[in-house]
């Protein structure tokens, strides 16, 4: 057993590179990757290492998940792959989906070496590196017991096996590709070639053992959820090279889902929506290396039908998991709407897609969804997150939490929160231009152009930002920045340039063009004035929600006494068109309202979903229009 212990301290040496980037989408990771992505583009994404984030919302979300990952003990993340291993493990097991009778055992562990990356790689503390670092070690002694195969879970083979022979099993390569998507995660994010090595005897694993299957084997097999394998499969190929790897992606095209949304066609209703998810990620990052049109279509046409047809209000999409029928929502409001993961998966899609057009629609949902399902998923105090985030008249948030449930929402839950700095800022394709997508307080350290730029920003509270050129080259910095004109301020925006008016002749759902020679000190203010409207279900003007600017407002129904006994819900009866008389601020509390008159039977407080927990709410109201 020491000879073994040693060899195996030997193999597992492991190699820090000073990288600190992601690998997946247009922009990041240019420098490490052997295959370049191959389409016109219109913006590039920064690294996660490039923002800072300021103290907001945002910033405090992100502090509380950083708890739950300073407290996870990497030896009962090892745990359920050491005994699949036969390696010795005292820790003790963790509970719900992690337990060691469960069949996505494993899932958690994949969602924490990404979580623990892109922690890293957002803040630079090093203690996230080095727990990653201790994960991977632990993985990779399990993978080199498990023999040479490359074969690397903690669950046995035999569960693929099942799935390739289309027997009862939940889901083992949705499973594996957190661990695919971690290790891949460890090593563009966090510099550990170990990870690389041990993704790279994975992938030969997976390569000889669905090499050999048919063409209708392989379909069967799909039928089974397998998350993103394609996505991270492109991410691997866009590294090595190695044609095997993309062939080994473009075995998990899935032909019944993918081929109809190729010719622009919906058919999702009834089908699981965040099965679906993934795979159109995989095409669009297929499309970016291989230049395959059709890729495109496929994720163009999916993210315009989910998001036209399928969302609701908050951004998030599906009920009880499923599609419903294109544009018919007002009947699918069950407890268990909007899964988390779902929104995360779109928004990933979303970030693809805006490099592609840098459309303010994808800037739009994006923000949205960020707000009033992303950030909104967290209890501020627990850290538990939202699995289904209910939009059941008269419900409440239930939580769902790390080392106790382990569901699929608790995995991407520890990363939805360390990525909030992610989409704030992108490059036009010519390096030489600023978006600002996102009004998050922040700072942007551009290194190419020796630029630091700061957001200060209390919005959505006030809603205005303020962006500070901190530190510019004594030449200054002659670009475009395009400001977001978001298409929610119907009220017009006001932009000054180190406090002279500047004249707009956008309109709403655009982008503001600035163009001149940046130097340090500069500073851009916009102030756009946020209003009351309503939106109404696609299906029905009888029922709809209160959005102030995009922030969804909820009902405050009552403290959660008992969370399965919901109050009743009132209806509003009024004259809409004069929605600021009917509903009105409450003095000294921000984004918060009240009903005047309209209530039946009575009046209500509105304030921000996303700052709701602990008590009833409804989002979705009956509308009656009285003129
Ligand atoms: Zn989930």
């Amino acid at each position: 057993m020491k000879i073994k212990l040693l060899t195996l301290t030997a193999w597992t040496a492991l190699t820090l590179m000073p990288v600190a980037i992601h690998a997946q989408y247009p922009g990041q990771i240019e420098e490490m990757t052997k295959v370049k992505v191959n389409v016109p583009l219109k913006a590039l994404s920064f690294n996660y290492s490039d923002v800072r984030l300021l103290d907001g919302p945002f910033k405090r979300a992100m502090e509380v998940d950083q708890r739950w990952l300073k407290e996870a003990d990497v030896n009962r993340f090892l745990h359920t792959f050491r005994v699949t291993a036969g390696l010795a493990t005292g820790a003790q097991s963790l509970g719900g989906w992690e337990s060691l009778d469960c069949e996505v055992r494993g899932h958690t562990t994949g969602h924490l070496l990404s979580a623990l990356s892109i922690m890293y790689a957002s803040t630079g503390d090093e203690q996230y590196r080095t727990k990653g670092a201790e994960l991977v070690k632990g993985l990779a002694e399990c993978q080199q017991t498990l023999g040479k195969s490359g074969y690397l879970s903690a669950f046995p083979e035999y569960f693929i096996d099942r799935a390739i022979k289309e027997e009862i099993v939940w889901a083992p390569f949705y499973t594996l590709h957190k661990v695919y998507a971690g290790l891949l995660d460890q090593y563009c994010l966090c510099g550990n070639q170990q990870a690389m090595d041990v993704l790279l005897g994975m992938c030969d694993w997976a390569y000889n053992k669905l090499k050999p299957l048919n063409e209708a084997q392989l379909q069967g097999m799909l039928n089974s959820e397998f998350g993103g394998m394609p996505e991270t499969l492109y991410n691997v190929y866009a590294i090595t090279g190695n044609p095997k790897h993309k062939e080994l992606a473009t075995l998990f095209y899935h032909n019944s889902i993918l081929d109809p949304l190729a010719a622009r066609k919906d058919s999702l209703a009834g089908i699981h929506v965040n099965t679906q998810v993934p795979k159109v990620i995989g095409e669009a990052r297929g499309y970016e290396l291989t230049g395959n049109s059709r890729s495109a279509t496929i994720a163009n046409f999916f993210w315009e039908a989910v998001v036209k047809d399928h969302t609701y209000v908050t951004g998030g999409n599906s009920d009880k998991e499923i599609f419903s029928k294109p544009g018919i929502l007002s009947d699918q409001l069950s407890e268990n709407t909007t899964e988390t993961c779902n929104t995360y998966n779109m928004l990933k899609l979303t970030r693809h897609l805006f490099t592609w057009d840098a459309l303010p629609t994808y800037a739009d949902y994006y923000e949205r969804a960020l707000y009033n399902h992303i950030l909104s998923s967290q209890n501020p105090e627990t850290g538990g997150v939202t699995y289904y985030h209910t939009l059941h008249p008269g419900s409440c948030k239930k939580f769902h939490y790390p080392f106790r449930d382990n569901t699929c929402c608790v995995g991407t839950g520890y990363e939805n929160h360390a990525k909030y700095g992610e989409a704030i800022y992108y490059k036009t394709a010519d390096q030489n231009g600023l978006y600002i997508n996102l009004f998050i307080a922040s700072v942007l350290n551009w290194k190419e152009k020796e630029l630091t730029i700061r957001q200060e920003t209390k919005y959505p509270d006030e809603a205005s930002t303020q962006i500070i050129i901190d530190s510019a080259p004594e030449t200054g910095v002659q670009m475009p920045v395009m400001l977001r004109y978001p298409s929610w301020a119907i009220d017009g925006v006001t932009v000054k340039v180190n406090g002279k008016k500047q004249h707009v002749k956008k309109v709403p759902g655009s982008y503001i063009r600035i163009n001149r020679n940046w130097s340090k000190g500069d500073v851009i203010t916009m102030e756009m004035p946020m209003s009351l409207h309503i939106e109404y279900m696609p299906d029905t003007k009888e029922m709809g929600a209160i959005l102030y600017g995009p922030i969804v407002l909820a009902a405050e129904l009552g403290k959660t006494e008992d969370p399965a006994k919901n109050p009743e819900v009132p209806a509003l009866i009024g004259d809409f068109k004069k929605i600021d008389r009917c509903i009105q601020p409450v003095d000294g509390k921000p984004l918060t309202f009240r009903t005047v008159g309209i209530g039946q039977p009575e009046d209500v407080i509105l304030s921000p979903l996303f700052r709701n927990y602990g008590q009833h709410y409804t989002v979705y109201f009956k509308f009656t229009d009285k003129k």
